[in-house]
């Protein structure tokens, strides 16, 4: 019988991302015994990516902004599915939490009157994202890293949760195992914070890291948990194309906020060639006016390069589909155009873009400060997630709570960029402060012993079956294939059915995985578990995308390419039936109170 090393804790927060660590540190702080569970070391969170900026209205920069502007751009964004009530929380305490963050020490850049510089981003009326050049995510967990290692919160690094436990219909704590040596683990806890990130590894072209395999939506799914939105996957519109080697890596849209911009083959600005109804007032009729709102001008309106990330991906991949894409199947993206109107330009981008002249200059040969760069979509964030009250972050299941990209509701069906960081700051926040309350008001959980015994068992299994058994790289190579090709930027019912056939097929390959090896450090055995929770959130997002027979946000359908109002009113709820088949329904949405309308009314 595979043994167990035992830590009890009042809350386990599973992720040490932007998320996990404000939640640690909000728990901790309300005096709850709080432990930190991640996959790879303190400090390697995809968090620590993030680029351009935490939005918050701050007014810093443009002074008509406020949290009324905020919300209302969050949910024209999400093209109303969002839940309100976490856009109105998010808007409402995003300013104060960028301010608890330069108070724990985050060295933001400066406006010259000594502010908190704040810049402008897709979507974003006014400049709102608060940053350091382009290296944010990096300073926000340095800062929370310093913090919150003194609020006594005891993690445990390189150690990949396998199962979340449970007692009755409340939640346990979970299990796992050290990647360095194999040892499995117990983590007892009367509260759970999932905040294990996104799911972009279940595409093959994605900015994300190796980590995000979507595993904290399967393991609440697996828990009992709803998950929402599923259908609504971000791509970033652009990604790096070339070299292949690095195809998906990020171009941060910061680029774009600093006066860069779209061309195609033949030289052509084609994003003014389709601005949607819904941003025609707000958007630039010139290239002047749009180059001025880059510079601050508060009269000018922004470029349409500058719409929402939905709309600029499907434009670029039109250019490309249509014969007027670079030569690695990308367009043109161009800072360096900016010397024909600015001296110094090139000091001025080294200055505001160190990062992605880094980037391009290290993997590509290439200088943005003199060429245009070659880019195209890839696959960014996951709107959808596991569904929690707006309030307090908890799921369906008592004691589960969830935020940050592993939560759904905020984004509806489009993020706008900067929105992440912020969500993770106000919503690990609250997740952190009522996960403690709910410990406190509930006693103590008795652990399934049996239960324990049986994912240990499974776990191992693929040692059993060695390398006779099927590949686990293999059948993640095909998963990624398959959604890339068939549940990509432009979806269609065929081919979606030709997907969950696949994904059927893969995940009855993924039972039969086998392995070579022991378990110190031995990725295949660590791909044979990410697997199990890729195919979960792969079957649910085309699940999801089949049902909703419309385009909207982030989902596009060439068989349905209009949005339809009627599933305007609805979300995509899925779970895990009591025979353990995938549900999917419909769910309407919460009515909005009259006052929230009243606001979006105004910013119209
Ligand atoms: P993460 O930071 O993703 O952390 C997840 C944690 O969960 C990790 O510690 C991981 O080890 C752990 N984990 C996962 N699975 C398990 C498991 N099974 N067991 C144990 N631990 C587990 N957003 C913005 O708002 N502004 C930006 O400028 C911006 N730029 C970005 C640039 C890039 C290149 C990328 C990829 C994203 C960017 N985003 C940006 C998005 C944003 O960075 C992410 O959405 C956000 O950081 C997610 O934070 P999180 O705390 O939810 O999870």
């Amino acid at each position: 019988m595979p043994e167990f090393q035992r830590f009890s804790y009042d809350v386990l927060v599973i992720g040490a991302g932007g998320a996990g660590l404000r939640a640690a540190i909000e728990a901790g702080a309300a005096g709850a015994k709080v432990g930190v569970v991640c996959k790879s070391l303190l400090g390697k969170a995809h968090t620590v990516m993030a680029e351009g900026g935490i939005a918050a209205a701050l007014g810093n920069v443009d002074d008509r902004d406020n949290w009324r502007v905020h919300f209302a751009d969050t949910m024209r964004g999400g093209q109303y599915l969002n839940n309100w009530r976490m856009a109105e929380l998010h808007a409402k305490e995003a300013p104060e939490c960028v301010c608890e963050l330069e108070a724990w020490g985050a060295l933001f850049d400066r406006t010259t009157d000594g502010k908190i510089l704040q810049r402008n981003f897709g979507g974003h009326r006014y400049p709102r994202l608060a940053h350091v050049g382009d290296r944010t995510g990096l300073e926000m967990i340095r800062t929370l890293q310093d913090h919150g290692i003194h609020t006594g919160m005891e993690v445990h690094m390189e150690c990949t949760v396998l199962s979340l436990l449970m007692d009755g219909d409340r939640i346990a704590g979970a299990c796992g195992y050290d990647r360095e040596k194999g040892r499995f683990q117990l983590w007892e806890a009367k509260a759970v914070v999932l905040a294990t990130g996104g799911i972009g590894r279940a595409f093959k072209v994605t900015s994300n890291s190796w980590e995000y395999t979507g595993d904290g939506l399967a393991l609440a799914y697996r828990a009992g948990a709803e998950l929402q939105d599923m259908e609504f996957v971000q791509f970033h519109p652009t990604g790096m194309v070339w070299p292949i080697s690095v195809s998906g890596i990020l171009v941060t849209e910061g680029v774009r906020g600093e006066g860069g911009v779209l061309r195609n083959s033949e030289g052509r600005r084609f994003m003014f060639d389709d601005i949607p109804d819904l941003y025609k007032e707000q958007t630039a009729d010139s290239e002047e006016e749009g180059w001025r709102y880059t510079q601050g001008d508060k009269n000018a309106r922004r470029p349409p390069e500058l719409l929402t990330r939905d709309h600029v991906a499907r434009c670029i991949n039109r250019e490309v589909k249509a014969g007027r894409g670079s030569p690695h199947g990308g367009v043109y993206l161009d800072i360096s155009w900016i010397k024909e109107r600015m001296p110094k330009s090139e000091e001025h981008i080294k200055r505001k873009l160190p990062s992605m002249y880094h980037q391009f200059k290290q993997l590509a040969d290439l200088d943005i400060t003199k060429e245009p760069m070659e880019v195209g979509p890839t696959t960014h964030y996951m709107m959808g997630g596991i569904r929690v009250d707006g309030d307090s972050q908890m799921s369906n299941v008592p004691g589960l709570f969830a935020a940050g990209e592993a939560a759904a509701g905020l984004h509806g069906a489009n993020r706008l960029g900067g929105n992440s960081l912020s969500d993770l700051v106000v919503f690990g926040k609250r997740a952190g402060r009522f996960a403690a309350e709910f410990a406190n008001a509930n006693g103590p959980v008795t652990i399934d012993e049996e239960e324990l015994q049986t994912t240990a068992t499974a776990a191992l299994a693929p040692f059993d079956r060695g390398p006779a058994g099927e590949n686990p790289y293999q059948i993640q190579y095909d998963l990624q294939e398959t959604m890339q090709d068939l549940v990509g930027i432009v979806r269609v019912e065929s081919e979606m059915q030709q997907a969950l056939e696949a994904i059927g097929q893969l995940s009855a390959r993924a039972e039969r995985t086998g392995i070579a090896g022991n378990r110190e450090y031995n990725n295949g055995w660590h791909t044979t578990i990410d697997i199990g929770n890729m195919m979960i959130v792969s079957e649910a997002i085309t699940r999801a995308a089949l049902l909703r027979k419309e385009s909207r946000g982030a989902q596009f359908r060439e068989d349905f390419p209009n949005k339809d109002s009627e599933w305007g009113k609805y979300n995509i709820i899925i779970s895990r039936s009591a025979d353990g088949e995938m549900q999917v329904e419909k769910r309407a949405l919460t009515p909005m109170p009259d006052e929230l309308k009243k606001v979006i009314e105004e910013m119209k």
